[in-house]
């Protein structure tokens, strides 16, 4: 082994370490050295040393400082991290901190989808709003298929044109900052395994975000699926009705066309051309609660959801199911019927004792998830867009 071997394998050791005892403090909140040294199970003489470098760039700080036996936890303030969401309506950026705290700096109206016009849009909202608070690192949250890998938008249904579109790479042209693209239910399942700690509960678990489309995204063995194609969980270009409903992908009767958020307000509409304010998750339950019609056709969404929500069940037999929706007591109702029309879907499979729970509304969990892309590469790597920790 040459000297550069060695060199190399102490400092991937090193980094490592460090990584460990990053991910112990994120996920306990405070910990003594002590505690840090049977957490990571790490010789308390390397813990010191690490904790040093660490305190000295101000990524973790001291609980009661100054106390030889203070515990220590994540800096909140030394990073924040700029996170952007796109929906088909709306740019959403946001400053999201170490903790998962976030805050919403801009939401701006999208009036063009195509590549080019949008790219452009997302550039200037980066650059006017990027300063010295953030490394040169964002993360964008895109609701179709994506290689993350890459950077690369494979497909998205809502956007038409943008296949294969190198997102990062022309974000990165036009920003200089390094842009990772995440799909944004794959997101979504990430803050309520980060910031939420879902897998403490369960490392199989599937998340279904039902907004302007429906897809799952899923955790099996505490690893992510992601498919040979990068499409694993996405249900919502199944078929799953014979009425001729057009899909915004162009071809007829999937899912999405009959259960997405626009899908519901649009049978509503057909069914009460009354109806002054529909146009959100939170508008279709104030309206359920008043009139049990509406409540009807959702309980039929669900039924139809769980039709194509049952064999991937079925084939991955998850834990813990989540359902995401923009509004929680919205959720909390779809999580309800999917349950009940599960029992009966799943009946005499183990996969029917499934526990459901709801997550917070979609676009949070998304702008939060991307977030955690950029963090878990700065505890992997202890660099920061070229911020490096000293040592
Ligand atoms: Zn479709």
């Amino acid at each position: 082994m040459s000297m550069t071997d060695i060199y190399s394998e102490q400092t991937k050791k090193r980094n490592e370490n460090r990584c460990n005892l990053l991910r112990a403090l994120h996920f306990n909140g405070s910990l003594t050295k002590t505690a840090i040294s049977d957490c990571c199970n790490l010789r308390k003489s390397s813990i010191t040393n690490i904790v040093s470098e660490l305190l000295e760039s101000g990524w973790i700080i001291e609980c009661s400082p100054g106390r030889v036996r203070s515990q220590l936890m994540l800096n909140p303030d030394s990073w924040f991290f700029m996170s952007v969401l796109l929906t088909r309506e709306n740019l959403t950026l946001a400053r999201v901190n170490f903790l998962g705290d976030m805050d919403i700096i801009l939401t701006d109206e999208i009036k063009d989808t195509s590549p080019k016009v949008l790219t452009e849009h997302i550039a200037s909202a980066i650059k006017a709003n990027r300063n010295n608070e953030f490394p040169e690192v964002v993360a964008v949250s895109f609701p179709g298929i994506v290689d993350a890998q890459s950077g690369t938008v494979l497909y998205a249904a809502n956007f038409p044109g943008w296949s294969n579109i190198p997102l990062g790479d022309m974000l990165y042209d036009r920003t200089g900052c390094k842009v990772k693209i995440t799909n944004d239910v794959k997101a979504q399942l990430l803050a309520e395994g980060w910031f939420s700690h879902i897998f403490k509960q369960s490392d199989n678990v599937m998340l279904l975000n039902i907004s302007g489309g429906i897809s799952c995204a899923m955790f099996i063995h505490g690893q992510e699926v992601i498919g040979a194609q990068n499409s694993a969980g996405e249900i919502g270009h199944i078929a799953a009705g014979d009425e001729g409903k057009l899909c915004s992908c162009g071809k007829l009767d999937c899912l999405e066309a009959y259960c997405s958020i626009p899908a519901m307000i649009k049978m509503i509409r057909e069914s009460f051309p009354d109806v002054e304010e529909c146009k959100t998750a939170s508008d279709i339950y104030a309206l359920m609660k008043n009139e049990r019609r509406v409540e009807n056709i959702i309980e039929r969404c669900c039924s139809r959801i769980t039709r194509v929500l049952a064999p991937l069940m079925a084939a991955i037999d998850p834990k813990l199911l989540i359902v995401a929706t923009e509004f929680c007591d919205f959720s909390s109702f779809i999580a309800q019927a999917l349950n009940n029309y599960l029992k009966i879907e799943l009946a005499g499979l183990s996969s029917r004792d499934i526990d459901i729970t709801i997550s917070q509304p979609v676009s949070d969990g998304a702008l939060r998830g991307a977030a955690v892309v950029l963090i878990e590469e700065a505890f992997a790597t202890g660099i920061i867009s070229g911020n490096t920790i000293n040592g």
